[in-house]
């Protein structure tokens, strides 16, 4: 795509009628504009950034689930769905290049640690420009407590609330998916911004949401430090990372020990790109914006055009 196509795409991409415009024009595109027998599936995920031949990748796709007469393939292809989701959140391989290029680097040379969290959350491992590991699964609803996904948890579960309740499967994964996560642990919203406030106002169980959240993005970051063997660089990106300078401290406090110091001031910033950690710290933090509609209009133009 030509650099003019790239730039006026970018203006369009970066004003909110331009990012509905984008939306619309995606469905259009998908439904009218390719030969019936081309379909081009780019959802907000980047299949071509995982690392197939890497072992850590190998190991994160495996779910331990027996079933008789199921192969090893097939147990990988439970959690296959890691390509899926892998970093797309957040907008690789140009996003990967981008936090790259605030580091003066190469992506072939950093161990990343990228933290989309907005409405739906997950963090990535990203070494040497390819994903290893991310928290989601088999569906989005692995992983990081979000606003109303329940995130990771213990499968006896589901027995004992579907017995308690007397509910089937499909009640439990709608309660799971649609009314969970911090919407669920704070009974008031699933927007962190309603949940900071009504936590000022003295409401307990939304700070307790809050608080549940920011500690599991910050074990997810000690999980993939150790997986990678190291961290260059965290990124923040997506609504709560982008804005949330208070979460965005929480989650790095206690990481001191793995080389991780943040700039409190540096960090008084909302969505735009930064670097927010102290000159000194080990591990470089950084604020980079998202902009998902984006990357999606420019990977289906140029796969379409070839
Ligand atoms: P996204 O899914 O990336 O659009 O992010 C949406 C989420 O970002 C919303 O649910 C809000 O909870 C969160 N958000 C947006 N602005 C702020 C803010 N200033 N402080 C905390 N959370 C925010």
């Amino acid at each position: 795509m030509s650099r003019l196509r790239r730039s006026v795409l970018e203006i369009v991409a970066n004003s909110p009628l331009g990012q509905n415009m984008l939306r619309l024009g995606r469905i259009f595109f998908e439904l009218f504009a390719q030969p019936p027998d081309m379909h081009v599936h780019r959802a907000d995920l980047a299949a071509d950034v995982v690392a197939p031949d890497r072992v850590e990748q190998r190991l994160a796709r495996i779910y331990a689930v027996g079933i008789a007469h199921q192969k090893l393939h097939e147990v990988e292809f439970l959690r296959r769905q890691i390509d899926r989701h892998a970093v797309a959140q957040r907008d690789a391989p140009l996003g990967v290049e981008r936090d790259a290029a605030m580091l003066g680097k190469k992506p072939e040379e950093l161990k990343l640690i990228s933290c989309h969290l907005g409405n739906g959350s997950s963090v990535t491992a990203v070494d040497g420009g390819k994903s290893v590991d991310t928290s989601m699964g088999f569906t989005p609803l692995a992983g990081l407590p979000m606003g109303t996904r329940a995130g990771d948890l213990d499968a006896g579960i589901l027995q004992y609330l579907m017995n308690k309740y007397d509910m089937n499967i499909d009640t439990m994964l709608d309660i799971l998916n649609k009314k969970s996560g911090v919407q669920g642990v704070s009974g008031v919203s699933s927007d962190f911004r309603d949940l900071e406030n009504a936590h000022k106002e003295g409401n307990e169980r939304a700070g307790l949401a809050v608080d549940m959240f920011n500690y599991g993005v910050k074990k997810l970051i000690g999980a993939y430090a150790a997986a990678m063997g190291g961290v260059d660089a965290i990124i923040f990106t997506a609504g709560v990372g982008e804005n949330s300078a208070s979460q965005r401290l929480d989650i790095a406090s206690g990481l001191e020990f793995m080389g991780v110091k943040m700039d409190a001031e540096a960090n008084n910033v909302r969505g735009k790109e930064a670097v927010i950690s102290a000159a000194d710290s080990k591990v470089k933090v950084l604020l980079i914006p998202t902009n998902e509609e984006l990357m999606i209009a420019m990977d289906t133009a140029s796969i379409v055009k070839g």
